[in-house]
């Protein structure tokens, strides 16, 4: 997008009215966090969903089918975020790309909230994955679009649009958690539809006003000869995968299986594919190219950090429900419960962090100091967590505080990691990537969670302690790595702090 139609958009967004924010931030704030609070009460509840006997009102899918589909699913909804950042960079705009990601979001939690089959849980996850695409990345950037370049309040800006994503993230498993799971899992599904529903009416209803022309602008826009072009080229691919998926499917080639290993494959692409398109593009300029060097050892930092924070739904959930004392200082914990301590931890710690950079000033951690924090943070959570297994061994069940441990220490590394690094894609990104550089920042945790589908197939009880050593073990192992290269990575960044 031109300098020229930077300015206007923010010209155009009221400059206050949201806590010292610009007024566009109440808008996307309270969209996201309904976004959040539909898609995080649907997955603390879906894993038990799937592996839950039918008796149990769940699908009855062994548990490393449910482990590795809720991972392949994780993956595929950051994923699809390229195909979200492309259209609203070069076709609709992000605005209208938040609007229709809602309504498909919203369709997915209704597809699930009908009693039905594995066919349509399917159906659902498409859409919620080409939904969660449309929306996730660009209302994000929607937020990046309205400071200016020089607006000091940008970070803190982040800062708080990450808390209202922790705040839905926190408050939906326990409403949709204690539905879905005491009274019946469609129930608690439909509250997420609502949820998201809520989301899409703020959003339309306060747009025009508080956004301005926020989103409007379609950055990199299309000229008729490529539009003519990518039209054949999007018909072409459906077609092939058309023609490949009949042909592999009835022949076994393509089965849940190889799916798992083709979503690996693409997860380490995808991203690569980026990197050297947007390095090589005419479009972007020297200094964007030091900067794009700079954010591929970020990108891996990232990838190993979510690897294991995304565990916490998938793994972590498994161990609550099967290896934590649920009966405990006289309640009943629900197991989807656990899903809102990563959440509440950000939303209490996120102040004090921010109040930490602020305090440290010129002496805070650079950049990719603070993501080799993440992974040092990251690769503890999963150190603690094998403690429970070496005193009481495999058999037994162990108190919840060794999860509450677990999941505490990993939103230290998060703190350091994630609002940085969503600030950061933002600034290193080259300017007619914008809203695709986005995309790119949740292609780490696409890929993280692609790894996490093999990963899981390692996790049992009896080797739990192995499976967690070695994994928080290469985590801390990479932070220390980071830390050494940190100075170069702060050179090729060429000023961004
Ligand atoms: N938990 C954050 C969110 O849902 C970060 C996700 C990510 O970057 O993977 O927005
Ligand atoms: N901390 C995550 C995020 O910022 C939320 C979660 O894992 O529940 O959205």
């Amino acid at each position: 997008m031109s300098d020229y139609n930077k300015q206007k958009i923010v010209a155009s967004v009221p400059q206050t009215g949201f806590f010292g924010h610009p007024k566009g931030l109440f808008t996307l704030f309270f969209t996201e966090f309904w976004e959040r609070f539909s898609y995080y009460g649907m997955k603390a509840i879906l894993v038990y969903y799937l592996y839950y006997e039918l008796s149990k009102g769940g699908l009855g899918l062994d548990e490393p089918i449910a482990l590795a589909i809720m991972s392949i699913y994780g993956s595929l909804v950051y994923m699809s975020g390229i195909i979200g950042g492309w259209l609203a960079d070069r076709v609709i705009g992000t605005s209208k790309a938040v609007f229709y990601g809602g309504i498909l979001i919203m369709l997915g939690h209704i597809a699930l909230s009908v009693p039905g089959s594995l066919a349509l849980f399917f159906v659902s996850m498409v859409l919620i994955v080409l939904g969660t695409g449309l929306l996730k990345p660009n209302v994000s950037s929607v937020v990046g679009e309205m400071y200016s370049e020089e607006d000091d309040r940008r970070d803190s800006g982040f800062s708080i649009f990450y808390m209202g994503i922790n705040l839905g993230a926190f408050l939906s498993p326990l409403i949709v958690g204690k539905v879905g799971m005491d009274i019946n899992f469609h129930l608690g599904f439909a509250i997420a539809a609502v949820g998201m529903l809520i989301g899409l009416v703020i959003f339309a209803v306060t747009k025009k006003k508080n956004l301005g022309l926020a989103g409007t602008f379609v950055a990199n826009p299309l000229t008729p000869a490529e539009r003519k072009k990518y039209g054949i080229i999007i018909v072409l691919v459906i077609a092939i995968i058309a023609i490949l998926c009949a042909v592999t499917i009835p022949t076994g080639i393509l089965n849940f299986d190889s799916f798992i290993t083709l979503v690996g494959i693409l997860g380490i692409v995808i991203p690569t594919i980026y990197f050297i398109v947007m390095y090589r593009s005419p479009k972007t300029t020297a200094v964007e190219r030091s900067r794009i060097i700079a954010y591929i050892p970020l990108f891996i930092a990232s990838v190993m950090f979510w690897a294991i924070q995304e565990q916490g739904s998938t793994i972590l959930a498994l161990y609550a429900d099967k290896r934590t004392q649920l009966e405990f200082a006289g309640f009943t914990i629900n197991p989807a419960w656990f899903q809102s301590l990563n959440p509440l931890f950000i939303i209490i710690l996120a102040p004090v962090f921010a109040s930490l950079w602020i305090k440290l000033g010129k002496r805070q951690p650079t950049i990719p100091q603070k993501f080799a924090f993440g992974l040092l943070f990251g690769g503890l959570s999963f150190l603690v967590i094998l403690l429970p297994a070496y005193f009481v061994g495999a058999d037994s069940l162990v108190s919840p505080l060794w999860l509450v441990l677990s999941y505490f220490i990993v939103v230290l590394g998060e703190l350091c990691l994630s609002p940085v690094g969503l600030s950061a894609t933002t600034k290193l990104a080259p300017a007619a990537f914008s809203a695709q550089t986005m995309s790119l920042w949740f292609l780490s945790s696409a890929a993280a969670q692609a790894i996490n589908a093999q990963l899981v197939n390692f996790y049992s009880a009896e080797n739990e302690m192995l499976y967690f050593g070695i994994i928080g073990g290469v985590s801390i192992v990479l932070s220390f790595i980071l830390f050494a290269f940190a100075p170069k990575i702060q050179t090729f960044m060429k000023g961004v702090r």
